[in-house]
């Protein structure tokens, strides 16, 4: 099957503006749209399962991936992290006849938007401003001093992409993102 086959959704932001949750919101809405689960190096948070969040693989399994040509996409979104989109993932999901929905990085969503530039509908999600992303992340409570410091400064870096997608979502407000983000999808797939 061509790796072209079929429409795909990416939703792109910097790291803590809420695109989770707004995918999240998406999927339980529409059984016909599913997250697409990446391969990441970092280990896993919380809860976090193998094959639900992420596919959690060592570095040299990731490695051998890249080798193999098995991503769309990939990249080291945080120093010595590697995450990417498994060709295999896009094509377990359109086999079930359903629509990917991506949640990655500005780079990564470049990246694809380039492969599948016409059956693609890239989101951007933009926060406030970065002090409210920085506080969402210290809420969050994930992140160490220092792992805060790299999220917010690679988001103001990822903030000044916003342009290159099909359309932005401003998320000063999460009900009215997530409803703003539902009619754009809606448009695309023509339902
Ligand atoms: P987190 O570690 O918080 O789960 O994710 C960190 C960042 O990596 C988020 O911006 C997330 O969207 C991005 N990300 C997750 N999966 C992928 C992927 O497959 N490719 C790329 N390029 N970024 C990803």
């Amino acid at each position: 099957m061509s790796a072209h086959h079929g429409k795909l959704i990416i939703l792109t932001a910097p790291s803590g503006s809420g695109k989770t949750s707004i995918t999240g919101y998406l999927i339980r809405k529409y059984p016909a749209l599913s997250f697409s689960i990446s391969a990441t190096t970092r280990a896993p948070r919380g809860t976090e399962q193998n094959g639900v969040e992420y596919y959690f693989l060592s570095v040299p399994d990731f490695q051998q991936k890249i080798q193999e040509n098995a991503f769309i996409e990939w990249e080291m979104v945080y120093e010595g992290k590697y995450y990417g989109t498994l060709k295999t993932e896009i094509e377990r999901i359109w086999n079930e006849g359903k629509v990917p929905m991506l949640d990655i990085d500005v780079k990564g969503a470049i990246h694809v938007q380039q492969q599948f530039a016409g059956d693609c509908l890239s989101i951007f999600i933009q926060p406030p401003s970065i002090e409210e992303l920085r506080r969402r992340l210290i809420n969050r409570g994930t992140e160490t001093p220092e792992s805060l410091e790299t999220r917010v400064n690679k988001a103001s870096y990822e903030m000044s992409f916003s342009h290159q997608f099909t359309c932005i979502i401003h998320n000063d407000q999460l009900e009215k993102a997530c409803s703003d983000t539902e009619a754009v999808i809606k448009k695309f797939l023509g339902w």
